[in-house]
């Protein structure tokens, strides 16, 4: 293999040979090549010092995008600043210097920030960094420490022999000494009776990152947006840019419109004053008795959850199941809408919709999608607190309801196999599967395995707080060190036959 380059293997073209099988150098396997398997990789890269082999499993033909970062779309922005988003903790600025690199080549600029660590960078350029980050650490690599990409979809999962076993969509087979499930969420699909006509028809758009799908529908009359959050102002942005005439109508259930994100000065750290509550009441009576400590005016309320954010997993797992369940059920919406803004620029385009009355959104629960003359789509709609349905007729509907974590409802072939087998378990309230603090998953009997782990979203449930680039990148490090030290330490005989093949 070149130095810097990531070997690809189209698997239509490979069958694993079985000398693979026997090889001794350790492997280790990341299903899913989004940035939690991306960064999961660089860090396995940077920690080996001895042979190792990474694979990632990716059906996409690009690591370190998945379905964030795969976007073409310019006006599609990252929901914080630059210097967020670096891949190495001690170099802040790291993504900010890759982006002024881009902004010179391709004349970009964020016309409300003054530098580039305060920029909110298309989320393409930030897929762009990961794929060149990801690249360099395969070329500062170790000795024997290489990286391959595996173009496909992973499908099951059988222990054999001591080593994992892994079936692929193409019918091969790939072996390993253990595996990470990267696998990020599962697409959301409205929880509502879509008549089949209106399913097939292009002005339904299921998937709102498929660009071409927007393409379809007509340029004026009334887009109805299916969730009044960051996905929503993707789709919105989308239209525009591509020169909608006409108005929208976004719903959801709470009618929660995304906020925009502030330049905040955090709260101090008042939760590590005190053992943290253990309830939602509880939690919002510490809140409010600092915010009533504060002598200086009132503070932003963004400022607050931030100061929160950083102790949500611990909160969450000292909550019982019942507590978690009535957050859940009653303020889930508030925390997410309050935690995931929108970036100042598409905040503003938001605004101005709104001020100029070509953007509503309101309460109200959709009871079906039916067709209707020339085309046009029927939503049955009923607005909160309201017991009749009205008839909204609309020229195209926008699935923007995000993304679920409910592994039994998922179409995927591998998650659904990992279950039956009971390899994973459903995590609390069904939030992806069960795992310890290590990312070791825990199957059905109730053990944490040695040879399976988990990043990101598949957490959701065990953590909370799972998704972001901010928890990803922690958690890639943590995965990186303790993966090395397990499979690089565990038989040094191994890696000295290894090394001297
Ligand atoms: C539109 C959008 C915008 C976002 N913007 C931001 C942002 O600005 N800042 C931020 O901090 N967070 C953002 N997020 C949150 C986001 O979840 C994380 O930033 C991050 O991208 C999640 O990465 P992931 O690798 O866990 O999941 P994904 O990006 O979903 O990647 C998972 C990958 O696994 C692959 N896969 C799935 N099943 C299999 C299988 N069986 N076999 C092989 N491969 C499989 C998929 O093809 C996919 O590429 C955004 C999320 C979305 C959806």
């Amino acid at each position: 293999m070149q130095k810097g380059q990531v070997t690809e293997f189209r698997h239509e073209a490979k069958r694993v040979p079985e000398s693979e099988a026997a090889s001794r150098v350790p492997c280790v396997t990341i299903l899913g090549g989004g940035y939690a398997g991306a960064a999961t990789a660089i860090k396995l890269l940077d920690a080996a010092t001895r042979p190792l082999r990474i694979v990632i499993v990716e059906p996409r033909g690009e690591l370190g995008r998945g379905a964030a970062y795969s976007t073409r779309e310019a006006g599609h922005l990252m929901n914080g600043p630059a210097k967020l988003f670096s891949l190495y903790p001690e170099r802040p600025e790291h993504f900010a210097q890759f982006l002024a690199r881009f902004a010179a080549e391709w004349n970009w600029r964020d016309p409300l920030a003054p530098d580039f660590l305060n920029a909110f960078a298309p989320r393409a350029v930030f897929g762009d960094y990961v794929r060149a980050e990801l690249a360099r650490a395969v070329s500062r690599a170790a000795p024997l420490v290489s990286l391959e990409h595996v173009a496909a979809e992973a499908t099951d999962l059988r222990r054999r022999g001591g080593r994992v076993e892994l079936g692929l969509s193409s019918g091969h087979a790939l072996i390993a000494d253990h595996v990470v499930l990267a696998v990020g969420a599962v697409p959301s699909r409205p929880d509502i009776p879509i008549d089949p006509a209106v399913a097939a028809s292009p002005r339904y758009i299921a998937d709102p990152w498929t660009l071409e799908a927007f393409e379809r529908i007509p340029r004026t009359g009334r887009v109805l947006l299916l969730g009044t959050g960051l996905t929503m102002l993707d789709a919105l942005v989308t239209l525009e840019r591509r020169g909608f005439a006409g108005r929208y109508t976004a719903i959801s259930r709470r009618g929660l419109l995304v906020h925009p994100r502030r330049e905040v000065v955090p709260l101090r750290d008042f939760l590590a004053e005190a053992p943290l509550p253990t309830t939602a009441r509880g939690l919002l009576r510490a809140a409010r008795q600092e915010l009533s400590r504060t002598t200086h005016g009132r503070p932003d309320w963004q400022s607050l959850v931030m100061a929160i954010r950083p102790h949500v997993p611990a909160l969450w797992q000292r909550a019982s199941e019942a507590e978690r369940a009535r957050f859940v059920r009653h303020l889930r919406p508030i925390w997410e809408t309050s935690l995931h803004r929108a970036p100042p620029r598409s905040a503003q385009l938001l605004e101005r919709g709104r001020a100029e009355g070509w953007f509503a959104h309101r309460a109200a629960r959709i009871v079906a999608l039916e067709p209707a003359a020339d085309g046009r789509i029927a939503a049955r709609v009923r607005g909160r607190g309201r017991a009749d349905n009205e008839t909204l007729i609309v020229d195209a509907v926008v699935n923007c309801t995000g993304v679920a974590h409910d592994w039994s409802r998922a179409q995927s072939p591998l998650m659904a196999s990992l279950l039956a087998t009971g390899a994973v378990r459903p995590g609390p309230l069904a939030f992806g599967i069960d795992a310890d603090w290590q990312h070791a998953a825990i199957g059905r009997d109730g053990l944490p395995a040695p040879d399976l782990s988990a990043i990101g979203h598949p957490l959701r449930g065990v953590r909370w707080e799972s998704s972001t680039l901010v928890e990803l990148l922690q958690q890639a490090i943590q995965l990186g060190n303790r993966l090395t030290g397990q499979l690089l330490a565990a038989d040094p005989g191994r890696v000295v036959a290894a090394t001297a093949g």
